[in-house]
């Protein structure tokens, strides 16, 4: 399996609760590389390019609104099947389908309000993660055994 990448936005909601540390040590936690990270701002262009799938919806005004009521912070994740192993840590987008134990499962309060943002698969990832990077603002470097740090 290649390693890959993928793209995960903490929303506006997750900001404003202040879980943004919470949601990236998940993260961190479960062992996935961080290779790029940046908090921005989402213009009407970008909000309507993410969600162009959704541009028809009724609700599409409510996502635009939700999704610029604050900063977003961007990450960029490094590993063999991240995208599929990161949307399984992401849970359901509907909170009450996500289940127990999934980033939206613990955290999710609502369908606008579902905390994170994850890449649906492999194309989707490659297209956002050039949407939200420049490709100076993603990293390559690895990551050495703890005990490397020891002056012990
Ligand atoms: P996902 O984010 O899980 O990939 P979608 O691409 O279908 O799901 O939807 C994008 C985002 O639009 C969702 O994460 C959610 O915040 C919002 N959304 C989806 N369906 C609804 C809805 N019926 N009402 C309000 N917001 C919705």
């Amino acid at each position: 399996m290649a390693i890959e990448r993928t793209l995960v936005l903490v929303k506006p909601g997750a900001v404003q609760r202040e879980l943004t540390g919470e949601i990236i040590t998940r993260f961190e936690r479960k062992g996935i590389k961080i290779v790029g990270i940046k908090m921005m701002t989402m213009d009407d262009d970008m909000v309507e390019e993410h969600y162009s799938h959704l541009k028809e919806m009724p609700f599409f005004g409510n996502i635009k609104k939700t999704m610029q009521r604050t900063p977003i912070v961007a990450l960029a994740l490094e590993g063999h099947d991240i995208v599929k192993r990161v949307r399984v840590l992401t849970g359901d987008t509907n909170p009450r389908e996500a289940a127990p134990g999934t980033i939206r499962g613990d955290y999710s309060i609502s369908l606008s309000n579902n905390v994170i943002h994850a890449s649906a698969n492999h194309k989707e990832a490659l297209d956002e993660l050039q949407r939200f990077f420049k490709e100076d603002e993603l990293f390559n470097y690895n990551r050495m055994n703890v005990m490397d740090y020891s002056d012990n």
